[in-house]
């Protein structure tokens, strides 16, 4: 195995503004836990600084208009004709340096896929990357380019052809859904809190490609309070499946992190064990993984759940440094709550778990019923 993380203090630079979620810094913060629970001290695992991307980079999949709009916002002054772009809104504030954090940001997941591309390394992890809403010629979701599509793109143009995409963000990856709506070099699926309850409100299931893609879009939109055991059940019913029909050559995976019971924005009830073994699955199905941060907005629970990724992609089981410590219950409080990785247990109750299980049960049979006969799945 050969593993890079792509990390830059220079994200911490970047600040969508106080009271907006998406806080750039917890990039660093993963960063400084993984070091602290020695999980880059692997012979096989490396850091990497990732550089700016050229603006021709983002001209890859993105519109001329939309980026001369966006790196007119790189100042930091907004003018009326940015609305037409999405940028200006509360989701996509215009702030000082977008440009510049937007070609930094596309820098590091086209680094990824370079790595991947020239077998320099087989699982890549760039936390700050993941802008799944990004649109051709708009931002949206707190998403100014999309990232994912121009370094899938990229795999595509240099030689892959199977490319299984898979998104356990809370939202719909909607963005990249409509990149690749047409093909079926790129399966996409997304798990997600359902469209009626959560933005951007597109992921039915019946949103399932079209032309040659048909069958090769995947959603399974998820009802409101989804706890670990439902997830992981409705994850389970469908991923073997799709990636023993599909055999991707790699696999790029949105591993998002609002999908939290704590997190402000969203209605699910997941903690990191539910996650850790969704993971797990994901690392299992390819030995060339590129993951990309995505959403997440407990900052602390995002921190320790995306260092506990990292080790599972390096199948590492990590080790508390603070263990045996002497007072222990009394650090707890400065440590950040990173004493353990692993959230505390949370079910949902027996009475809750049987209608959120007849919704999922409802999409799975309708997947099962409609997309796995198109990917000749039995
Ligand atoms: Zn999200």
């Amino acid at each position: 195995m050969n593993s890079v993380f792509i990390y830059s203090s220079k994200f911490d630079t970047y600040s969508l503004g106080d009271s907006h979620p998406f806080k750039p810094y917890k990039v660093s913060m993963v960063y400084e836990l993984c070091y602290r629970y020695g999980l880059f001290d692997h012979p096989w695992i490396t850091i990497k600084e990732p550089l700016p991307a050229t603006e021709e980079v983002l001209e890859e999949y993105h519109s001329r208009e939309y980026l001369d709009a966006l790196k007119g916002a790189n100042s930091g002054s907004f003018d009326f004709t940015m609305i037409n772009y999405g940028l200006g809104t509360s989701d996509n504030p215009v702030f000082k340096g977008v440009f510049d954090f937007s070609l930094l940001v596309a820098g590091a997941t086209t680094m990824a896929a370079e790595l991947l591309v020239s077998g320099e390394a087989d699982t890549i992890f760039s936390p700050v990357g993941g802008l799944h809403h990004g649109g051709y010629a708009h931002a949206e979701g707190f998403c100014y380019i999309n990232d994912i599509v121009i370094a899938i793109q990229r795999l595509l143009r240099k030689g892959h052809s199977r490319i299984l995409y898979v998104d356990i963000d809370a939202h719909h990856g909607n963005g990249v859904q409509d990149a690749f709506y047409h093909t079926n070099k790129v399966l996409v699926l997304s798990l997600h809190q359902n469209g009626e309850s959560l933005y951007p409100g597109t992921g039915f299931v019946d949103e399932m490609g079209e032309g040659k893609g048909y069958g090769y879009t995947v959603n399974l939109p998820l009802p409101e309070y989804t706890d670990d055991e439902s997830y992981v059940r409705a994850f389970m019913a469908v991923y073997p499946s799709l990636v023993k029909a599909y055999q991707p050559q790699c696999v790029v995976a949105q591993i998002g992190l609002d999908t939290l019971k704590k997190d402000p924005l969203t209605n699910l009830r997941l903690t990191n064990n539910g996650y850790a073994q969704v993971l797990k699955e994901i690392r299992k199905s390819s030995s060339k993984l590129i993951a990309l941060g995505g959403g997440g907005y407990s900052v602390p629970d995002v921190v320790r759940g995306w260092t506990l990724a990292w080790a599972i992609m390096n199948s590492i089981e990590p080790e508390d440094p603070y263990q045996g410590m002497v007072g222990s219950a009394l650090y707890s409080h400065d440590r950040g709550g990173a004493e353990n990785l692993y959230d505390p247990v949370h079910a949902i109750s027996p009475v809750l778990r049987k209608d959120v299980d007849a919704y999922i049960d409802s999409n799975i049979t309708s997947i099962r019923e409609k997309i796995f006969p198109v990917l000749g799945i039995d």
